[in-house]
């Protein structure tokens, strides 16, 4: 899987890649990031890449640089990969729609959005997926993009030490959609709270009617 970001801020994404899980996957290459900074198709002095958006308040991300970087990424790669841009008032990122772009998605475009957001035209002509992680407004697309790779990425074979995570956790489809059941580890009393007896028996009949019965 791979994913070229087109941003204003790709300092942003240094912790995320160089955190944990992610940090791991993206080492044994088993997803790649390639980041594109915006600013430099900028035609302005100072590489500005925003106006005043047209008949309201704020600034709005101008098409050329975006449009200049996504042909540039077409011809690097040799086709047309899907477009992504991530913006509050399109369909809500679920844990069905992660799975299925999981399966689907082998390279894309990521537009981070910034300020009031990106030219509609960019959207009319190139984006494939307008994506909301969430209904509230952030400040900045990076964060969103962060979730989204994040989730996608857990998906990937060998990506997790334990593939049994993934069939079996919150919003997935063994559980039935519904979030996952509460967890413990040692020791076996902490304060005033021991855990369940019947996970600690080793009786697994038993430990799975537990768990189905503590879904949240
Ligand atoms: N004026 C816009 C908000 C702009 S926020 C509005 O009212 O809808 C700046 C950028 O962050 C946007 O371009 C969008 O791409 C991104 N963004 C903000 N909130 C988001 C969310 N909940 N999900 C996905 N992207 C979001």
């Amino acid at each position: 899987m791979k994913f070229h970001i087109i941003t204003i801020f790709p300092e942003s994404f240094v912790s995320f890649l160089e955190s944990s899980i992610i940090w791991r996957a993206n080492n044994a290459g088993l997803f790649e990031v390639e980041l594109y900074k915006l600013n430099s198709f900028s035609t302005k002095k100072f590489g500005q890449v925003d106006d005043k958006a047209y008949g309201m308040h704020g600034q709005v991300l101008r098409p050329e640089p975006l449009a200049e970087w996504i042909e540039h990424i077409f011809k690097k790669v040799w086709k047309k990969i899907p477009v992504i841009f991530m913006s509050p008032s399109w369909e809500l990122l679920v844990q069905k729609k992660v799975e299925e772009m999981s399966q689907e998605m082998q390279e894309s475009i990521i537009l981070c959005g910034h300020y009031e957001g990106i030219d509609q035209r960019i959207i009319d002509i190139y984006v494939d997926y307008e994506i909301s992680i969430g209904e509230y407004v952030l400040s900045g697309w990076e964060i969103a993009a962060q979730v989204f790779i994040d989730a996608l990425v857990r998906h990937i074979p060998d990506v997790l030490w334990n593939p049994e995570s993934l069939e079996e956790e919150s919003f997935s489809k063994k559980l039935g959609r519904q979030k996952e059941y509460p967890v413990y580890t040692r020791p076996a009393t902490f304060h005033w709270l021991t855990v369940p007896l019947v996970l600690r028996s080793g009786n697994h009949a038993e430990i799975e009617i537990w768990k189905h019965s503590h879904l949240r």
